[in-house]
């Protein structure tokens, strides 16, 4: 509440010293619904926001003396961007701490407001009756939250574009439980998958012409023979362990979501575990595992899986390294 009186509070005086400075950098403004401030098109803006942030030191200076920039939590009553066209939901800005964050508002039946992070930044959707104040607001609660998810998106995407795709050819190299395997390509009439343990070979074969598409579809499938059949394998042993038992066991491919475990014990684990190392997918099923004795992340929870995983820290650190750098191999 104390945020709310001081957002009351400033928002008149930061308001003034918007438009002091929107005055500043471009006196006659033909429309006021335009805000010059922070109007991506036409002449560059003071404020020349990045997708989500802007160092300290690239902030403009407080146009008067009398009101200095917000610092912190001084929530900002930042105004429409350039009047959004047609279809595309309107993005914001909004300064949390040093950083200008854009996200995408959306209005929609739902009942309280929700966040989600992709490549595209941070969207929110709000009930229509919610206010921008109160969006904003609600963004500040959940800006440690949203700030570390955008970075890490940055982070993962910095590294997916700085490997070389796979070449989809014979003798490609492909991550397998953790380390390479060498994909090996036969002309044939059946078709038929075979792994080689021994080699570290692939082999699949293919009709004479068959295209790109269907040589990933087919690896793909082979992947998720194995995943499915070692998951179910991992599964049974840490149940087994725990002393529980799962309901049922499926495959998703739903993004970074590693696994899901419902109240009814119903397991789902995505199959693209299946490119890393046992430790990592042991660590997976040892955690959706606990979710059956304790449905949350609290401490306890954390205790359940050090029974029958010991060393969850570190391999919790590693998924999520090793998930920035995994190939989108299946897009
Ligand atoms: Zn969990």
């Amino acid at each position: 509440m104390d945020r709310i009186r001081n957002a009351r509070h400033f928002a008149p005086r930061l308001q003034r010293w918007l438009d002091d400075l929107a005055t500043a950098v471009k006196p006659a403004s033909p429309d006021p619904n335009q805000p010059d401030l922070f109007s991506r098109e036409g002449p560059k803006p003071v404020y020349t926001a990045p997708v989500w942030s802007v160092p300290p030191s690239q902030k403009p200076p407080p146009a008067s003396p009398y009101v200095s920039p917000p610092e912190t939590a001084v929530p900002v009553k930042t105004r429409p961007l350039v009047a959004p066209p047609s279809d595309q939901p309107p993005r914001r800005q909004l300064l949390v701490g040093e950083f200008i964050l854009e996200y995408e508002l959306r209005r929609s039946t739902r009942r309280s407001i929700g966040f989600m992070i992709d490549d595209d930044g941070l969207r929110v959707t709000a009930p229509k009756r919610v206010s921008i104040a109160e969006i904003d607001e609600a963004i500040r609660t959940k800006q440690h939250w949203i700030l570390s998810k955008l970075k890490e998106r940055r982070e993962r995407r910095a590294a997916r574009l700085q490997k070389p795709p796979v070449e989809w050819i014979d003798g490609a190299q492909l991550p397998y439980l953790g380390a390479d395997i060498t994909l090996r390509l036969l002309m044939g009439g059946r078709n038929r998958s075979i792994y080689n343990p021994h080699t570290r070979e692939l082999w699949i074969t293919l009709m004479p012409g068959a295209g790109e598409n269907l040589l990933k579809e087919r690896v793909k499938t082979w992947y998720q023979q194995q995943a499915k059949e070692l998951f179910g394998q991992r599964l049974d042993l840490y149940a087994g362990r725990l002393g529980v038992q799962y309901h049922s066991f499926g495959l998703s491919s739903a993004g970074t979501r590693w696994g899901s475990c419902t109240a009814d014990r119903k397991i789902r684990l995505n199959w693209k575990l299946i490119h890393f190392s046992l430790p990592l997918i042991d660590y997976v099923v040892a955690h959706e595992l606990s979710h059956i004795l304790e449905m949350n992340h609290s401490q306890q929870f954390w205790d359940t899986v050090g029974l029958i995983y010991p060393e969850y820290e570190d391999a919790k650190n590693l998924l999520r390294k090793r998930s920035q750098e995994l190939l989108v191999l299946f897009p």
